[in-house]
């Protein structure tokens, strides 16, 4: 049985869309997930500590035969790989983050993992690369992909070519 799972990723320090990239390179090389649908990549302003460089952010279905905490496992693993610093530091600089933004249609809420990603609909830099692949996805809970992004302030946010 496989899943169709959606990650959003994101980071703003060195050289992010080739990393981006990459990352999503690697993930498609671990056992039992396979890369679908790819997002095109955003340059995005910082949220919630703004005092730090633009984001570049993109996000990417798979399918999945891992569960949502061994796939968790996964994508923290992956940050750690790509040179991702956890200082403590809440929404700081980082060179990658990659977040499990949907898990099918299910809802989980313990201490390791919230799915929906809780924080989606405030987020243009979620919704905007989301909106590339899944626009008519309904996050359980939370809504539709592309009613969320009409509700939303993307100014600021820009499409890389
Ligand atoms: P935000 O969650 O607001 O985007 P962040 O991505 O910077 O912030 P991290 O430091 O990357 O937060 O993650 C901290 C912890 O969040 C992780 O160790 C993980 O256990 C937990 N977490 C809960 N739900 C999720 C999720 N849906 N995707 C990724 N991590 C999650
Ligand atoms: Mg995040
Ligand atoms: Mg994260």
């Amino acid at each position: 049985m496989s899943v169709t799972a959606l990650i959003g990723l994101g980071g703003n320090l060195g050289d992010v869309r080739a990393r981006l990239a990459t990352a999503i390179d690697a993930l498609g090389r671990v056992p039992g997930v396979s890369v679908g649908a790819r997002s095109r990549f955003y340059r995005t302003p910082p949220w919630g500590n703004v005092d730090q460089p633009d984001f570049v952010n993109a996000a990417v279905a798979i399918d999945t035969t891992m569960g949502p905490h061994d796939l968790l496992d996964v994508l923290l693993a992956t940050e750690r790989d790509f040179g991702r610093v956890r200082d403590g530091e809440r929404w700081g600089p980082r060179t990658l983050d990659l977040d499990l933004l949907a898990y099918g249609d299910r809802t989980i809420d313990d201490e390791r993992l919230t799915v929906p990603h809780p924080r989606i609909a405030e987020r243009a830099f979620v919704l905007l690369p989301l909106a590339d692949i899944a626009p008519t996805l309904t996050l359980p809970g939370i809504g539709r992909v592309d009613a969320l992004l009409g509700r939303i302030d993307a100014a600021g946010c820009v499409l890389l070519g």
